[in-house]
């Protein structure tokens, strides 16, 4: 190709703001010479390129706003680990059907069993399918739900927190609640109720919410619009962050038993 021609190939790619084609374009145009392509299949190589590169740049910003705390995926979830969890489960939640249909879904179990690494990984599945996600602790959400409530925006802030598709909610019950905050809960779960989704995590079993709540009658109304449409999981194992300290606990003792010993003792 000429180099005026390259010139305005590149405008062009700019002006169509095919941004992926104009930054690898001669290596892009080799590939698809080298490997003998027709124009249909060059066509399509091009045009698969620029759709990876906006899918990335789309689920990098969506996942900013998300606020997830940590990057983790469903490939690093080791399910050998936590036998009482159903594989099987969690790839149909992973398939977002879920989201969809605007069902809820409580995580259950005891600290450092996995519950907040796959609400984040289901987070950002959600994300690679296009639903918008929000990740908030349960003690962010409820001190920005009373500051909102103080301040008279309260209506504002449910509004803001009933947009996302999926809300997940982290935490809740290891702080408990006061009776404002779980009236305040209230509202937002109702708010949310059939129109969005909302992944709840907890180390408390919904039979201790009401405790969790500090008020019963709230407890079971915030359960009853939560578990209408939902899918209970409860993770019951152990941490897995103590399992690890267990394992190189036992890895130092035989690493230990393996070292040579000491000459002085000889
Ligand atoms: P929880 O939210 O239940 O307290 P986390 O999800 O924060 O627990 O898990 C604690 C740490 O252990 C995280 O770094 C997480 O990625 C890791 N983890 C927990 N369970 C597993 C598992 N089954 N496979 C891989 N990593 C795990
Ligand atoms: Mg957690």
């Amino acid at each position: 190709m000429k180099a005026v021609d390259h010139e305005m190939l590149v405008t062009h790619l700019d002006r169509l703001k095919l941004t992926a084609i104009r930054d690898q374009l001669d290596t892009l145009l080799d590939e698809a010479a080298r490997s003998k392509m027709t124009l249909r299949e060059a066509l399509a190589f091009l045009v698969a390129r620029e759709i990876a590169r906006r899918d990335e740049r789309r689920i990098s910003m969506a996942s900013k706003i998300a606020q997830f705390p940590f990057v983790r995926d469903l490939d690093g979830f080791d399910f050998e680990a936590q036998p009482s969890l159903d594989a099987g489960q969690i790839r149909e939640l992973a398939t977002c059907r879920w989201i969809a249909h605007g069902d809820m879904v409580l995580l259950l179990g005891p600290p450092g069993t996995g519950k907040t690494h796959l609400a984040v990984a289901l987070g950002r599945e959600a994300i690679r399918q296009s639903y918008s996600v929000q990740f908030v602790t349960a003690a962010t959400l409820v001190a920005m739900l009373a500051k909102a409530h103080q301040d008279g925006q309260l209506d504002k802030q449910l509004t803001l927190l009933a947009r996302p598709k999926l809300l997940i909610v982290d935490e809740i019950g290891y702080l408990p609640f006061e009776a404002n905050a779980a009236h305040l809960f209230f509202q937002l779960v109702s708010r949310r109720y059939e129109r969005g989704s909302l992944l709840i995590t907890s180390n408390r079993s919904v039979g201790e919410w009401g405790s969790v709540f500090g008020d019963a009658v709230v407890a079971t109304a915030i359960l009853d619009r939560l578990l209408h449409h939902s899918s209970v999981i409860t993770i019951r194992g152990d941490s897995y962050r103590l399992r690890e300290k267990r394992r190189s606990g036992l890895l130092q003792k035989t690493g230990a038993a393996l070292e040579p010993r000491p000459t002085a003792a000889q």
